[in-house]
């Protein structure tokens, strides 16, 4: 299959454009477009043979079902069987934005959305290219992650090329995604609402809104064998680079010390050496390639996945992290480096 790829400024929109991922996504096929999270891999919601292309193209385990994006609220009566207050109270302070919503789920969603679940996932994006595509569509979009399964998720559009050209109809280049972590998942079908994965709209920002919710263990350790993560793609391996990953914790100078000493005796050892820094720590560290993550936590989860990347890109053997404190956004970023590291800990 031969991969259009589309270069679209949002703040300049060729309709012609919009029109032909509009046209593709009615007639079954899949569209790569810009959020304001990450890039999604774009199919008819409603079309389950559409859908199962999405599976196939990203290698994604059949279990792990799909997020529905609208493109304006009255979209979401027609796919959800109610809306409890909490959720509308999320509605209210988040949409459009990086906020995912769990409801039950209509008989019009097909299984292949929900993976065999009675609920169905929501989000109402604010990316002004994937709302004009979602609404010329006329259609809830089913859009994953447009990466193959299992690695980081693409930021730019030059990241989605590399995983999905020649396997989908289109790639619409909108630029870098604003946040560049996948979106908040709340659960709200429970008594008590439920957050499943974490992103730029934090826990505490969510509890302002709607009291007190519970985490998900799966967010933020390693489950055993026989637990279950309510976020079924939550158990899988994710977000890894080629290369091996660990994270060290301790006091700062510590840290440095300790990755450094790491980074010389793989080296003396033939291994390629990467640091994932905070940019104020850059130019203290010996490894053949240091990453600056940026000082600021928003800043790290937009340059987290694309860093990831790059150490691929350079054929890194051996990575060491900073972490970061898991508070506010700093919980979607540990979550992230958590899973890319397998739960791999140094402590220095
Ligand atoms: P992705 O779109 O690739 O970022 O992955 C979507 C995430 O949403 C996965 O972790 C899914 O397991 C989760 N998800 C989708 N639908 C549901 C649902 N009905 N209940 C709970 N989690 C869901
Ligand atoms: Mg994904």
């Amino acid at each position: 299959m031969i991969t259009d790829f589309e270069k679209l400024d949002a703040e300049n929109i060729n309709n012609e454009i919009i029109e032909k991922a509009a046209g593709i996504l009615q007639k079954g096929g899949l569209v790569a477009f810009p959020t304001e999270t990450v890039y999604g891999l774009g199919a008819n919601g409603l079309n389950a043979e559409a859908c199962r292309k999405i599976y196939e193209a990203k290698g994604r385990p059949s279990d792990n079902p799909l997020i529905l994006h609208i493109g304006n609220i009255s979209q979401l009566n027609s796919i959800v069987s109610e809306v409890p207050e909490k959720a509308q109270k999320v509605i209210d302070a988040f949409w459009p934005g990086p906020v995912t919503i769990v409801f039950k789920k209509k008989e019009i969603v097909p299984d292949s959305v929900s993976g065999g679940l009675k609920t169905v996932a929501v989000r109402f994006p604010s990316n002004k290219i994937s709302r004009l595509i979602i609404n010329a569509a006329g259609v809830p979009v089913a859009a994953p992650s447009a990466n193959t399964s299992g690695k980081p998720s693409p930021t730019k559009a030059e990241h989605v090329f590399h995983d999905m050209n020649g396997k989908i109809d289109m790639i619409v280049d909108g630029g870098k995604c604003d946040v560049g972590l996948e979106s908040t998942i709340i659960d709200v079908t429970g008594d008590i609402p439920a957050l499943l994965r974490p992103g730029a709209v934090t826990k505490e920002m969510l509890e302002r809104v709607i009291g007190e919710i519970s985490v998900d263990p799966a967010v933020y350790k390693m489950l055993s064998k026989d637990q279950k993560p309510k976020a079924p793609g939550m158990k899988y391996k994710h977000y890894s680079p080629d290369a091996e990953v660990a994270l060290v914790s301790g006091d700062e100078k510590n840290v440095i010390d300790k990755i450094n000493t790491l980074c010389d005796s793989d080296s003396q050892n033939g291994f390629k050496t990467g640091v994932l820094c905070r940019t104020r720590n850059a130019d203290k560290y010996r490894a053949d390639v240091v990453l600056k993550a940026g000082d600021d936590i928003q800043t790290v989860g937009a340059r987290l996945f694309d860093i990831l990347r790059e150490f691929d890109e350079l054929k890194t053997d051996k990575v060491y992290s900073e972490v970061f404190e898991e508070s506010g956004e700093g919980m979607a970023v540990m979550n992230r480096l958590k899973k890319a590291a397998g739960h791999k800990f140094i402590e220095a």
